[in-house]
Formats: C-alpha cells, sequence, structure tokens
C-alpha cells in the first residue's frame, strides 16, 4: 500500500495525537508549527474518561498518570454553601476518573510519544502556514519560515492550528465569533485546602465564577504538585483585573464574604513575598462548521470546533478527533488506495452528532455561569438541584461531563475507544462497528 504523507498545521494537542496515529499506521507525517520551540502557555485542563480512552489507544496513559492529577468529579458550590454541582464519575460507570493534567505535560506525553516514529515524523518550526490549495492529487501548503516565503506539497493535509485558524475553509465556516466572557488563570502550589481529587468551582448568580483544578506536576519538577485557579469576567475587564493592591484586596473580599476557607488559601499565597500568583488572561471563541473534512483537507481540534472551556471538553474533543480520524482512515483504504470521500463519510458519522451536542449544550450552559443576564444564575439554581433528585439526571450529567455522549440518547464506549491492538504490522480496529451503545 502506498503509504501516504500528511502535513498537519499546528502542534497541540490534536495536531501530535493525530501525528502519533497516522505514524503509527506507517504513514510519513509533516508537523508545521509556527513557533520556535514548544513551550505551551495556558491554564491546567481537565482530561474527562473520553480524553483518557485516547490516552490509552495512544499507549500514553501511564505516563500521564504518573504526572498528572487524579480528579473523581467536580463539585460546584454556591455563596450559601449548597452544592449546585455534584458530579462523580463514578455515576457514569465504575471505575472512571479525569486527570488535571498541565498543558506542559500533555505536550510533553504526546511529543515523547511521537519520538518513538522518527524515521516517519518531519518537524518544521517556526513555519507559520498561511494558504492551502487542494490540487488534482495533492494539496500545496504555503507560508512563511524566517521571512522567507515555501510551498511544499502533500497526499492530504489536517488543519490543526486553534481556534483563532485563519486557514479552515470559509465556506464550511457556520459561526466563528469570540465569547464576551473570558477567565483570568494562575497556576499555583496544589490547594491542599480543599479535597485534591476534586474540580471545585464557586458560583453567585452568573457573575461571579471561580474555580480550583488540581492538575498534578510538570515534567522539570516532578515533586512540586500544582493547581490551576480560574477567575471569569468580561472580556472588557480581564486586562484590567488586580491590577493594583486594592484591586487584589476588593477581590479577595468578594471571595471571603462567600467562601471564606477559600479565601484564606488565597490570601497565603497572594502574601507570599516570592512566588506570588501571575495572572494571565484567557478568551474563547465559538466556531461552528458545517462540515469537517472534504477531498484531502480536513480540520481537527480547536479550529474545527472551539468553544468555552464551560464544559471542559475541547482537549477531549481534539483527542477524539484525533481518534476518528485514524479509524476512519483504516475504513477508506480501499485496493492500495484511500477513498477520502468514504473516509469523510465515516469521520463525520463518528464526530459530527457528538460535536453538535457539545456545543449545543455549551451555548445552553455558558450564559448561565457567565453573563449579565439577571435571570440566568436564578434558573440555574432552580433547575439544577432539581435535576440532581433524578437518578436518571444524575447519571446522563456525569457521562456528559465524562465526554463521552454521542447525542441526546446515544454514548461512546470507554473500552472500544482505548481498545488497540497490534497485528502483523498492522492496526487492528472495530471500524465496522461504531463505538456506540444506546
Ligand atoms: C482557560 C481554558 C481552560 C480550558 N480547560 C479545558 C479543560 O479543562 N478540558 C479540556 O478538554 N479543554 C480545556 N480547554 C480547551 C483546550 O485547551 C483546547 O480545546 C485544546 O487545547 C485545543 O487543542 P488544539 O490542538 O485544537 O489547538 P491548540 O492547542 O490551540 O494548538 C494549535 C497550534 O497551532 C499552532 N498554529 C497556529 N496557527 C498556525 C499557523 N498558521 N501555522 C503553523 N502553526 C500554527 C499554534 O502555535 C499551536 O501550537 C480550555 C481552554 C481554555 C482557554
Amino acid at each position: 500500500m502506498h503509504t501516504a504523507h500528511f502535513a498537519i498545521i499546528g502542534a497541540g494537542t490534536a495536531g501530535l495525537a493525530t501525528a502519533i496515529l497516522l505514524a503509527r499506521e506507517g504513514h510519513r507525517v509533516t508537523i508545521f508549527e509556527q513557533v520556535d520551540q514548544l513551550s505551551p502557555v495556558g491554564a491546567g485542563l481537565l482530561l474527562q474518561p473520553a480524553g483518557l480512552a485516547v490516552f490509552e489507544h495512544l499507549g500514553i496513559l501511564d505516563q500521564a498518570l504518573k504526572l498528572g492529577a487524579k480528579v473523581i468529579g467536580l463539585e460546584g458550590q454556591l455563596a450559601d454553601k449548597r452544592l449546585l454541582v455534584n458530579s462523580h464519575y463514578h455515576q457514569a460507570e465504575a471505575h472512571r476518573f479525569g486527570l488535571g493534567i498541565h498543558r506542559a505535560t500533555l505536550c510533553h506525553v504526546l511529543t515523547e510519544k511521537l519520538a518513538e516514529y522518527s524515521s516517519q515524523v518531519t518537524w518544521r518550526m517556526s513555519h507559520c502556514i498561511e494558504k492551502i490549495q487542494e490540487q488534482q492529487n495533492e494539496v500545496r501548503v504555503l507560508g512563511l519560515f524566517k521571512q522567507h516565503r515555501f510551498d511544499d506539497c502533500f497526499d492530504a493535509v489536517l488543519i490543526a492550528n486553534g481556534a483563532r485558524s485563519q486557514l479552515r475553509p470559509k465556506a464550511w465556516v457556520k459561526i466563528d465569533q469570540p465569547y464576551p466572557w473570558g477567565a483570568a488563570w494562575t497556576i499555583v502550589p496544589e490547594c491542599l485546602s480543599l479535597n485534591p481529587e476534586i474540580l471545585h468551582q464557586f458560583y453567585d448568580r452568573a457573575k461571579i465564577m471561580m474555580g480550583i483544578l488540581p492538575t498534578g506536576a510538570i515534567p522539570s519538577a516532578p515533586q512540586q504538585r500544582l493547581s490551576s485557579v480560574f477567575w471569569s469576567l468580561p472580556t472588557s475587564q480581564l486586562h484590567s483585573f488586580l491590577n493594583d493592591e486594592a484591586a487584589e484586596q476588593q477581590w479577595l473580599r468578594q471571595v471571603e464574604e462567600r467562601w471564606p476557607e477559600v479565601a484564606e488559601w488565597l490570601k497565603q499565597l497572594v502574601s507570599k513575598e516570592q512566588n506570588q500568583p501571575q495572572w494571565l488572561s484567557a478568551q474563547y471563541r465559538d466556531v461552528v462548521m458545517s462540515q469537517f473534512g472534504q477531498g484531502r483537507i480536513g480540520v481537527i481540534g480547536d479550529a474545527a470546533h472551539a468553544m468555552s472551556p464551560q464544559l471542559g471538553q475541547g482537549a477531549n474533543m481534539a483527542l477524539l478527533d484525533a481518534w476518528a480520524f485514524s479509524q476512519s482512515l483504516q475504513t477508506a483504504k480501499k485496493n492500495q488506495q484511500i477513498e477520502w470521500s468514504i473516509l469523510w463519510q465515516h469521520y463525520h458519522l463518528q464526530r459530527s452528532s457528538s460535536t453538535q451536542f457539545y456545543q449545543f449544550l455549551s451555548r445552553l450552559l455558558t450564559p448561565l455561569y457567565q453573563s449579565d443576564h439577571w435571570w440566568a444564575g436564578g434558573l440555574r439554581d432552580l433547575i439544577f438541584p432539581w435535576m440532581y433528585q433524578i437518578p436518571y439526571f444524575r447519571k446522563e450529567m456525569a457521562i456528559t461531563i465524562s465526554g463521552l455522549k454521542k447525542g441526546p440518547l446515544q454514548q461512546m464506549s470507554y473500552q472500544q475507544i482505548a481498545e488497540y491492538q497490534r497485528h502483523e504490522n498492522r492496526l487492528i480496529t472495530n471500524n465496522q462497528s461504531l463505538p456506540e451503545c444506546e
């Protein structure tokens, strides 16, 4: 079989995971990344069971578990101490858990694995891709490398260059807009005043939301466990958050009035002369596409479906994209060729309904946590406790957070995603049966 040569634009979670799977299947991969060095900046994130199933499939779960922080559930407290959100992964399936992970660790485990296939992988760092042109039997990639223009041809191109991508085909884009709210975030030593196996959130109406996520350690300092702290804000206020001492005091008072034990921990952090928390800001985009691929071009990860991180699904969806693309490629191999139309048909079957489900839910729920609507928080505080009373909804919520939903009534199976068997140097997969159970 002719081994295809793929170009992947962007070495984030989606690009790296896809590169591993393509190289493992014997293809050649060239990764174009605009930065000089991979040093991922960003708040820690929560990998859900769906993402961990892909990690198992990739063979990197054990490495990730060594550094990451096992998270058994999500608890969201209101200002009057009531638990509004109380979802634990075991409610979806016994023995499931999530993993808080630092971005540097996520990048480390993925690149370490990719290094095992170095003979098939070409890295093109400092290469910023500006344009992609599909031609009859190949795709041309045009860009800039140290102020010099270059172009190169490949059998196929995967666009994995994140939420702000300018490369995704315009005709496929239905929505591409910034969210009016974002978050200030910082990385601090692990918070031991709260259960370190829980993602803790704190809400007051839709105006105040804080998150404390255990994220484990980074590879260069494996003994130092860390947490990420998030504080939700309208994007117009992000640049001025805690810009002087008075602002910091006012912020601490806001927390103290509602959650004194958390304020105590924060006060200890900010009182330290050294290692003062460094706050950075994150802004979100909403990207909805009518399709993810056609012919020899595909779009994966945030480039295909960026959304607010309220549901904590972005990196998981990027990993599921990688897994689904490799499964679809297996299915589309016919007579020593790749049938691109079959590949995308299979890919859309696996990814469209799940992506639509999570994007719909994200657009529905985000304003209940981050908005100026006076009614949003009150409505949320009425509906959620009622839903948690009903075992069916409790389980559905846990499955949803696990990242395994394929639609309102369908779900994927962890085991089928995680499965990987090597046989005569070929990947054996369950292509025929899509991983879902009603
Ligand atoms: C505050 C915050 C919290 C989050 N929390 C969670 C969470 O708890 N759980 C979760 O699953 N997700 C979370 N997410 C979402 C998650 O971070 C993203 O969904 C995920 O990182 C997307 O990965 P990606 O590979 O698609 O894109 P990215 O990680 O953005 O990677 C894109 C890469 O492409 C490169 N690039 C861009 N343009 C070009 C170009 N023209 N040429 C070459 N290279 C280019 C970039 O340099 C970058 O390396 C969170 C996001 C934010 C902002």
